[in-house]
């Protein structure tokens, strides 16, 4: 497949936290993989800011180290490297200080596009956007990025999305989420709306439910303190999982648009019902395999904050109604995995005496590992023995399907900065949509605070809490497995 990689438009991306964990680990490895691709006009800029004292060569030499590290070895061509950090500069700033700024204002150049990263925690989004308007750093043109948390419940979600309406307008606003930033999850769209064959069945009457996982082995070691401020509801639901839930669920836009999509997408969280507490099963990971528990991860033996939650969510919508989505995302479980599984209701009428072999079709969607779907169908198990059935994989992995375009496909990072060069926000959040988020998770985590509930344990390496199982089982369903 011939590659169609189309460079942005020439660019001064400004990257607050620039010397931070995110920027050194994604971001400026990223951009280099883009400059790599030709995506990234030569005379682009990119200008790590942060509070260190530094100048443009320790930063050149900060981001060799980083694509030295976090760059794959066949991408690492030394020409390539020279040119791309060639381009980096550094200026010394505090956010809420005044030193800096003017530096940063002599920096950019007129006539290329301005991009603002705030790779900083949000306490800091409204110093920098105050004082990148006060010293005129930006133009009405000039994009800003803000990393997710973006607040913790509705009222700070609010307050930043006030702080930054101060300054930037909506299109300008640029709210990561970079989930929607994987191949797979924009597949998503493409299977759904590229295709007639999925669309007339994706609806209660032919769909029995919904599963999304997103399992990790990892633990919240080294930022557990962090973590037990927000724990899975927070960190992994409002967010990632119920952008994946969208996706599955929005009716389709009149056109691939940013607003559009982010209508309909808003309209289903408008129309998720609340959430019984007997809908949620919440946990924290035990010790095990010589590795802390989550208690102990947390520094914080008396924690209620949940590393684990599987919950049944309800859409009240036409389409939807009486096909519940079953959401399930933790710490520290058999494998790393995230999948959204469809699964569809038996045919009205069976013709066939082998009741045993068969099974519902399912779509799979693999997010990661293996970006790629499967769709289970029944075929006539293979030889003599009459008709039996079973059940096979039509499997399509995208890195095989694909080629080499498919095995080199960006990560998420890099495709939603070029999209933001490009100002395109089909793959971000709209402010609307995080309150809207926001106003379904509140209720949740202030009944099981209000009723001060302690997360069921379960052991590490595991798939979760046994009640989990309990809240597909009593429905007749089971969840999938998590393999390893
Ligand atoms: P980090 O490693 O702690 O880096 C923070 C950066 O901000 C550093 O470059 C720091 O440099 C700079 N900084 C701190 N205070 C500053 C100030 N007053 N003025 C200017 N710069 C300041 O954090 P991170 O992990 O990169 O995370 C950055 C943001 O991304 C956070 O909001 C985080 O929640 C979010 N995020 C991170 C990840 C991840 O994988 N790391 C994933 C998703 C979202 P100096 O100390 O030199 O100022």
């Amino acid at each position: 497949m011939v590659s169609r990689v189309i460079p942005v438009d020439p660019f001064d991306l400004v990257v607050f936290g620039g010397t931070g964990d995110l920027a050194q680990r994604k971001i400026i490895p990223g951009l280099y993989r883009r400059f790599l691709a030709g995506q990234i006009p030569p005379e682009s800029t990119i200008i790590g800011a942060a509070r260190s004292e530094m100048d443009d060569a320790g930063f050149q030499q900060l981001s060799r180290e980083a694509i030295a590290e976090f760059v794959a070895k066949d991408k690492q061509e030394p020409e390539a490297i020279d040119a791309f950090v060639a381009r980096l500069g550094y200026v010394a700033i505090d956010a809420k200080g005044e030193g800096g700024w003017d530096a940063l204002k002599k920096r950019m150049r007129e006539g290329v596009v301005r991009a603002f990263y705030l790779s900083v925690a949000p306490s800091l989004f409204g110093d920098i956007a105050e004082r990148l308007h006060q010293y005129k750093i930006t133009d009405p043109d000039s994009r800003i990025v803000v990393e997710k948390p973006f607040g913790r419940d509705l009222e700070s979600a609010r307050a930043l999305n006030k702080v930054l309406a101060q300054h930037f307008d909506e299109a300008q606003i640029y709210r990561i989420d970079h989930y929607l930033g994987k191949e797979t999850v924009q597949n998503l769209m493409a299977v759904r709306f590229a295709n007639i064959l999925f669309e007339p069945l994706w609806k209660s009457e032919y769909v029995d439910h919904v599963q999304i996982t997103v399992a990790e082995t990892v633990s919240v070691e080294g930022r557990g303190a962090y973590y037990d401020r927000a724990g899975a509801m927070r960190d992994m639901v409002q967010n990632h999982m119920m952008q994946l839930l969208c996706l599955i669920a929005m009716e389709p836009p009149y056109h691939f648009d940013p607003d559009a999509v982010r209508d309909e997408k808003l309209k289903v969280i408008r129309a998720l019902d609340p959430v019984e507490p007997d809908d949620i099963v919440r946990g924290q990971y035990l010790a095990g395999n010589g590795q802390n528990s989550y208690l102990q991860d947390a520094e914080n033996p008396a924690s209620k904050t949940e590393s684990y939650i599987a919950m049944k969510v309800n859409i009240s919508n036409w389409r939807w109604k009486g096909t519940p989505f079953y959401l399930r995302t933790g710490k520290r479980l058999r494998a790393r995995e995230s999948e959204i599984a469809i699964t569809f209701r038996e045919p009205p009428h069976s013709i066939f005496d082998d009741a045993e072999g068969w099974r519902e079709n399912v779509l799979v969607i693999r997010l990661q590992p293996n970006e790629g779907m499967d769709l289970m169908v029944m075929i006539k198990e293979p030889g003599p023995g009459g008709m039996r059935l079973a059940q096979v994989p039509l499997d399509m992995s995208f890195a095989e399907a694909l080629g080499e375009e498919g095995a080199d496909i960006p990560d998420a990072y890099e495709r939603l900065i070029m999209d933001v060069i490009r100002g395109n926000q089909t793959l971000f959040m709209r402010g609307d949509e995080v309150e809207a988020a926001w106003a379904w998770t509140d209720p949740i985590i202030h009944g099981w605070e209000q009723r001060g509930e302690k997360p069921k344990s379960y052991d590490a390496g595991s798939s979760g809490p046994e009640d989990a199982l309990m809240l597909m089982h009593r429905d007749g369903r089971r969840w999938r497995e998590i393999r390893e």
